[in-house]
Parts: structure tokens; sequence; C-alpha cells
């Protein structure tokens, strides 16, 4: 596998690495830390004319505190962000996904922006060139056929990205900037929902800033992850969740996120609902939790296209969803249980 030629692009400022997007378009493709996309360039899924390194733009690196939110600049790395005691603070689920990704090696150099815009994954499609030829062209080729699914009308690759479940579970936002522009939107609105293209940036956007909204005073948040090696591999299914009570105790938001479970995280907003006005002492620990995380996984598209069989990711899927969320309501039990004594 040999890396296509490139011109190589530095940068050192938002502005300037902006006015190169908006010179190259669709000939440019932003390197970050590049554990993604050079897999991908050494495959010969893209091969860019012009590689836009972020390293040198320092205003895009580090977490600070504005008007209470927390801003988590996009080429933060994984590991500052899973070894940052004010993202735990803010968001558990965030400081544990980030801790899961990969390998101390990668998440030593993977960022935020990163981690959040790396593509779908399918077996057919992560493949030589070479291998790649022998199957013919698929949906994410540009081809009319899925090799994973035949007579799928659609690609069915799979987003894979840990961060966005747990990130979307509570509530943060992006920044996105280009020339002239810059807009703020819900992580959940990155994504298109479509395998072929699972991430709707435009190629002159540059993601700037994840910003964590306050946390709320009863509130707690958890992530669970399925893979096959614990010491690297990417989600095969994952759970974010995210649960406040009022003052009563009585639970008044709810959200449930699953990963690696379609082309995009999907929002279990049904089975989040159903926890909704119950104090976490009085949910049962198998029963409830059990339906609870089984109306969840309705959500879920798995087919054979990722290392483990789709009817094993479906089930755990389920466990991964109910373990978040037994934590998540351990988490403002004991919290609870602080406050009053
Ligand atoms: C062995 C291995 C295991 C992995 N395991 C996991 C895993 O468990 N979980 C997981 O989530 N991922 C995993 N990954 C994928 C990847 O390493 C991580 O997602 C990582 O966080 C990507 O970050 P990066 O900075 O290296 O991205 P890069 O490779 O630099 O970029 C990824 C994509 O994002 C774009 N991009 C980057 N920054 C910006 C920006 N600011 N604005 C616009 N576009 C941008 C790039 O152009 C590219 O398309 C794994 C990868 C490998 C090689």
């Amino acid at each position: 596998m040999n890396m296509p030629r490139f011109e190589f692009l530095n940068p050192t400022t938002v502005k300037d690495a902006l006015s190169l997007m908006s010179e190259h378009g669709k000939n440019l493709r932003v390197l970050a830390g590049g554990t993604e996309i050079f897999g991908r360039m050494k495959h010969g899924l893209v091969s860019p004319a012009y590689v836009m390194s972020l390293k040198g733009v320092k205003a895009l690196a580090g977490i600070k505190e504005r008007k209470g939110a927390l801003v988590v600049g996009a080429a933060t790395t994984l590991s500052e962000i899973a070894e940052s005691r004010v993202i735990a603070d803010f968001a558990e689920s965030v400081s544990e996904a980030a801790g899961l990704v990969a390998a101390p090696a990668i998440r030593n150099v993977a960022t935020l922006a990163g981690n959040l815009l790396q593509d779908s994954r399918c077996l057919f499609y992560n493949q030589s060139e070479l291998a790649r030829k022998g199957f013919g062209p698929c949906y994410k080729l540009g081809g009319g056929i899925c090799h994973a699914v035949k007579g799928s009308k659609r690609c069915l690759s799979v987003y894979q990205g840990d961060l966005a479940p747990a990130l979307i579970a509570v509530g943060a936002q992006v920044k996105i900037q280009k020339t002239g522009l810059s807009r703020t939107v819900p992580i959940e609105d990155l994504f298109s929902g479509k395998g072929k293209n699972p991430v709707g940036l435009a190629r002159e956007e540059l993601l700037t800033e994840v910003i964590l909204p306050v946390r709320k005073a009863r509130s707690a948040s958890a992530y669970q992850k399925l893979r096959v090696r614990g010491s690297i591999d990417y989600p095969l299914a994952s759970a974010a969740v995210f649960v406040s009570a009022g003052k009563d105790g009585a639970i008044e938001d709810a959200r449930i996120i699953l990963g690696a479970a379609g082309a995009a995280p999907k929002v279990a907003k049904e089975a989040a609902g159903a926890i909704l006005g119950k104090k976490p002492r009085d949910i049962d620990q198998d029963m409830d939790l059990q339906q609870i995380a089984l109306l969840a996984v309705k959500a879920v598209e798995v087919v054979e296209n990722l290392a483990l069989a789709p009817s094993y990711r479906r089930k755990m899927a389920a466990v991964m969803t109910k373990r978040a969320l037994e934590r998540a309501l351990e988490s403002l039990r004991q919290a609870e249980h602080a406050g009053h004594a």
C-alpha cells in the first residue's frame, strides 16, 4: 500500500486554513491526527491533491470554559480529553468514550474532530484496491450495488465513531466555520444518515469547536462499548445514556444514543421517554431496564458487514444500553444520596 502523492499545506491560523479550503475545494483534505485519513489514502479510497495539516493551528487545540459551557478545540487529542478532570466533571460519558477509542498510541495523536468526522466503514469497502477490484464497485465507491445485502437500494456502511453518541447524549454542539461564515449546530445534525456520505460537512467547512453545555444540577451520563479486542478495536455496538432529575428526584430528561447502529448514531427517543417521571430508586434493576433496552435497539440497523454476526451485535446493543442505563441511574442515585447525607 503506497501513499499517493499530494502537496502538503501547513497553515498556522484558522483564517489561513479556511482560505486554503475555499481555494482548493474538493481537491483538499484536512489532516488532523491522520489515524483515519492516512489509512484511507493508503487504501486508495481518497487521493486528494492537497493535504492540509491542522498541527500548526494552535488556536484549535485545548479545553476552556466560556460562559459556564466547556469549549473543546477541534484538534484537542483524545488522550487529553480522556484524562481531563474538567471534561469528566461536565460529562462522564465523553471522557469514558474518549478513553475507549483504539489504543493509547492512537489516542495520543487522534483528535476530537477527526473522531467525529471519520467515514463510515464496511468489510467490503475498507479493503485494499486489489480486494475491492474482486468485489466490483459498491454504492460507496460510486457503483450501484451493496455487497453486504444483495438487492439493497443503498449503502449500508456503519458509522463507528465513539465520541458522537457520547456527545449527542449530553446535548453537545459543534462550531463549523468557512470563510466569512460560522454556524453552531447540535452534533446529531452533522450526520446525514446516508452510508455513502455519512457526514454532512461541505468541503470548505472546518469544524473548529465542540461545545459541552453547562451541566444540570442532578444529572449523569455513561458510555458502554462492545469490541473484539479490549485493547484497540472500533465499537461493534455502543450506547450512551444521559439522565437528569428534578428537585423531587423524578427523571425529567433522558437520552439514549446507540453507536455502530447504522450510518449515523441512533437517537432512541421512545425508549428514553419510558423513564421520564420515574425516580431512579424506583426503577427495577432488571425488568424495566431490560424492556427499555429492547425498545431502544429497535432503531439499530445491523447487517453482515462488520466483524461480528448481526444477530449478536443487536443482542449486545441491548446489553450495552442496559449497562449504560444502570450506570447513569446509579450515579444519579448516589448523587441524590450524597445530597441528603
Ligand atoms: C487501529 C485503529 C483503531 C481505531 N479504533 C477506533 C475506535 O475504537 N473508535 C473510534 O471512534 N475510532 C477508531 N479509529 C479511527 C480513528 O483513529 C479515530 O476516529 C480518530 O479519532 C480519528 O482522528 P484523527 O485526528 O486521527 O483524524 P484524521 O484521520 O486526521 O481525520 C479524519 C477525518 O476527519 C477530517 N477532519 C479532521 N479534522 C477536521 C476538522 N477540524 N474539520 C473538518 N474535517 C476534519 C479529515 O479530513 C478526515 O476526513 C481507529 C483507527 C485505527 C487505525
